[in-house]
């Protein structure tokens, strides 16, 4: 299944992996499925995704999902959706696990019998994983400044899509998580003598109004994993609060609004923050469907954007259908057929499968062995030890105080050290004033 467009690409296996309060802002039109019982509800959303010709299809399917997810059902429908999730492979779950953690639509024993599968499957591939990445073999490394971003003629902002490097030249970097496949990356990049750069969510390591005991604690030990990313070099940046799949601009000509994605930028930034002590100042939309009216507010930040030039589509496989061997292959492959359309390039892939880690090994032995160099970009003048929060002024951390967040969790230091690193963000008009 080739399609033509990136969003579709990368957005599908994410589809629920948005908050669920954020993501009630976000209605477009939609193509409205009724009538049908659970699961076959469920089976022709996901087709309907699948399918999807447009975002505002993709989006009227996404939300009607998350709606199942969000909203108890009777109990017969609890007990369908049940078995219908313990009928998906491990790789699907992944996606889901913050979903089923919060949602409200299953019997307990459900749930956890569901992420205990989640949770086994972590340890299921740890021995052959350990065990591929004694193999990997040491690549050319440089840490390089990052270069600045450019305008079009019409005003829009170019993300880096490969940035400052030469022929040759590889980027690494790894989006979605922290998760349990994280640390086996980190133990990977660390064999080859390499550093990549992380773009997370910052959902997935604050405390959320509806998370529950288990959640908390689950947030808590992401946070300890960004705190190494952090001390073995590598670069921790923000791809967003939610990961919500609603950024593109189009939406601020609709209902949506400027403190939504604005919330969404700084409240990735501020979580990430909240977690490791410090975030770089970088960038990533999700599913790099960039809005140029918040670009500029991100760039004015002082924030690089960062888009990809080499997408591995390390997302797609689930355990029902491939073989470890036959998945790592096909990652492979694509980021080869890559290569024959750019010399170089920034490489996109996941943290948050465990498929994403099992095909890394290959992939950086496939660099050591073709003569490629992997190249970091950096900050400039970059010091882990300083903070480097965004400008959170009151309204915009009200805003998620409100809306989203835990108050203990998300706050800025000091109203003093928020005022010194305010940025242009223009929250008078952000917030209508
Ligand atoms: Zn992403």
């Amino acid at each position: 299944m080739k399609k033509a467009n990136f969003i579709y690409k990368t957005a599908l296996p994410l589809f629920l992996f948005i908050t669920t309060t954020m993501a009630a802002h976000a209605h477009g039109p939609q193509k409205e499925i009724k009538n049908l019982d659970v699961i076959q509800k469920y089976s022709a959303l996901m087709k309907g995704i699948e399918n999807s010709k447009n975002a505002d299809e993709f989006d009227g399917y996404y939300h009607q999902l998350s709606d199942l997810f969000d909203k108890p059902g009777s109990k017969s429908s609890a007990a369908k959706l049940c078995s219908h999730l313990n009928s998906l492979s491990i790789g699907e779950l992944k996606y889901l696990e913050d979903a089923i953690q919060s949602s409200s639509s299953f019997a307990d024993d459900c749930k956890e019998l569901i992420l205990a599968k989640v949770a086994f499957s972590n340890s299921w591939s740890t021995d052959a994983l350990e065990l591929s990445i004694q193999t990997i073999k040491k690549i050319p490394f440089e840490e390089r400044e990052v270069p600045e971003m450019t305008v079009k003629p019409d005003g829009t902002i170019r993300p880096l899509f490969s940035g400052n490097l030469k022929d040759k030249e590889i980027m690494l970097t790894f989006d979605d998580g922290p998760s349990a496949a994280t640390p086996y990356i980190l133990d990977a990049l660390k064999a080859a003598g390499v550093k990549a750069a992380f773009f997370h969510v910052g959902k997935r390591v604050v405390s959320d109004k509806s998370d529950g005991p288990s959640q908390k604690k689950l947030k808590e030990e992401r946070k300890s994993i960004l705190k190494r990313i952090l001390a073995e070099g590598h670069i921790l940046a923000n791809h967003s609060y939610s990961h919500t799949n609603a950024m593109g601009s189009k939406n601020l000509k609709g209902n949506l609004t400027k403190d939504y994605f604005m919330s969404e930028f700084v409240g990735g930034h501020l979580s990430l923050y909240r977690g490791a002590g410090y975030v770089d100042p970088f960038f990533r939309f999700p599913n790099g469907d960039q809005n140029n009216v918040i670009a500029r507010e991100v760039r004015d930040a002082g924030v690089k954007i960062f888009h990809w030039t080499l997408d591995t589509e390390d997302w797609r496989f689930n355990a029902k259908e491939l073989s470890i061997a036959q998945r790592n292959r096909s990652v492979l492959d694509t980021l080869v057929n890559g290569f024959k359309s750019y010399k170089n390039g920034i490489m996109l892939m996941h943290d948050i499968n465990m498929h994403s880690a099992e095909a890394l090994p290959g992939i950086l032995n496939y660099l050591a062995n073709n003569g490629y160099k992997v190249v970091l970009m950096k900050p400039k003048n970059r010091n882990v030890s300083s903070p480097s929060y965004l400008p959170v002024i009151s309204e915009a951390t009200n805003y998620l105080w409100k809306n989203h967040l835990d108050d203990a969790d998300v706050y800025p230091p000091s109203p003093d050290d928020a005022y010194k690193y305010r940025s242009r963000i223009d929250f008078d008009l952000m917030f209508g004033r």
